[in-house]
């Protein structure tokens, strides 16, 4: 991937954003469980940071995919991953589909005011019963007369509490479940809807709510694209999705590694420093090693992606990485800083809490596999079982 002087200016003006308006706040947010989304949204909208992708026409800057993961790379400096998550559920996972689907009535109404930072939204996809299993998902949109009245439930909704619309999939047919789903803008204050908060072990300052729709109305041209191609929209969203939880991983992941150095260099035991323990080092230079990797990966998959390749392939891998390398590097510092890995008030340990969300959230690593051996031909049970030469 070759940067511009228009991605590096782009990597400035975040990392600035997240070294003034971020961190300096990160201990206060994670405390009350919460942030100032709508505060915070609208500084990074007013900078047209919402929209980077996003057609000017809606307020966007026009710019290409890659200048969305730069910030995602950026965002990940921040001293936690409460509120990366919460801005890519807003600029990277509840609008790519609306701003390749929705009419000019749903772009003005929900994707103009996204960009603009005047609203907060939120994805509402899993259910109680169908997490992993998208097509499972129960929540019906029944047609009355130009409305859709909703019902149903969603679970573990991002930006839940706080956010003013949903991106929602509801089955709005009897037809077979790949074929029976839409995605559709809910506002969040329509009668009939009502929230609950979830408690985490990690991921404090992001807000996580429950949601209950109990005969929600709101009109059939809230649809976005066309109906019934819900489940496949959401699928191709997924992409960008998979591909902001890689990018905004890792620096992240050399964050923990430097702090790890620092540390481990200073402290002593059995009269030399624990970083000169050749198993500490090496275990260090390798994790390094993998992070490079994880992020040759990921802007490959960004450049083909923007490029208009189908990258379901190289996301699904970048995402199971992120993952899978989450839980050592975070394992392997937490580990080398000892009791003081173990305290609280750490960054080690919040990212050992934070980071474990990767192999669950976004289609977990079950599914990644399920996914990268479907495309290999090796999943028993699929049609095409050739193996595939790359
Ligand atoms: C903090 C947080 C934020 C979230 N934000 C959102 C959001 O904004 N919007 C949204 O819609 N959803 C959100 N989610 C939901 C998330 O996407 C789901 O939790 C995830 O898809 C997994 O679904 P599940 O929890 O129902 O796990 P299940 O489907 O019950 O699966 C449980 C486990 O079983 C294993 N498994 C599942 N299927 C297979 C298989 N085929 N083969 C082998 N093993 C398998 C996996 O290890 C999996 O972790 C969020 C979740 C969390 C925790």
């Amino acid at each position: 991937m070759q940067f511009t002087a228009e991605h590096e200016n782009l990597r400035r003006t975040v990392a600035r954003f997240v070294e003034m308006e971020l961190n300096p706040h990160v201990e206060e947010w994670e405390r009350a469980e919460e942030f100032p989304s709508h505060a915070i949204f609208k500084k990074l909208g007013d900078l047209g940071l919402l929209g980077i992708k996003y057609d000017p026409a809606y307020g966007g800057l026009g710019l290409d995919f890659s200048y969305s993961m730069v910030m995602a790379e950026e965002l990940g400096l921040t001293h936690c991953g409460g509120v990366p998550m919460a801005i890519g559920v807003h600029t990277d996972m509840c609008t790519p589909a609306l701003n390749r689907f929705g009419s000019e009535h749903v772009k003005r109404n929900f994707l103009a005011p996204s960009i603009a930072g005047d609203v907060v939204g939120c994805l509402g996809v899993s259910e109680p019963s169908a997490g992993s299993d998208v097509s499972a998902a129960r929540t019906m949109a029944r047609k009355d007369g130009d409305d859709y009245v909703i019902t149903g439930q969603k679970m573990w909704i991002t930006n839940g509490l706080k956010a003013d619309w949903c991106c929602l999939l509801a089955n709005t047919s009897d037809d077979a479940a790949h074929r029976n789903k839409s995605l559709i803008c809910v506002p969040m204050d329509a009668k009939g809807i009502t929230k609950q908060k979830i408690h985490k072990i990690g991921m404090h300052s992001s807000d996580t709510a429950q949601l209950f729709f109990d005969e929600v109305r709101v009109p059939q041209a809230n649809v976005i694209g066309r109906e019934g191609m819900g489940f496949t929209y959401q699928m191709q969203q997924f992409q960008e999705e998979r591909l902001y939880s890689a990018a905004s991983s890792l620096k992240g992941f050399d964050r923990l590694i430097d702090l790890t150095i620092e540390y481990t260099r200073d402290r002593q035991a059995f009269g030399k420093s624990i970083l000169d323990n050749q198993v500490v080092h090496f275990r260090l230079a390798e994790l390094r090693t993998e992070v490079e990797a994880l992020r040759a990966l990921t802007w490959s998959a960004v450049e083909q992606y923007v490029a208009g390749v189908d990258v379901t392939r190289l996301a699904s891998m970048a995402k199971l990485k992120t993952g899978r390398l989450a839980r050592e590097i975070s394992d392997s510092c937490l580990q080398y800083w000892g009791g003081m890995g173990f305290t609280a008030d750490n960054p080690v340990s919040r990212a050992y809490r934070d980071t474990r969300l990767v192999s669950i959230g976004a289609g977990a690593d079950e599914i990644m596999l399920g996914i990268i051996a479907k495309l290999e031909g090796t999943l028993p049970g699929t049609s095409n079982r050739a193996p595939k030469v790359h």
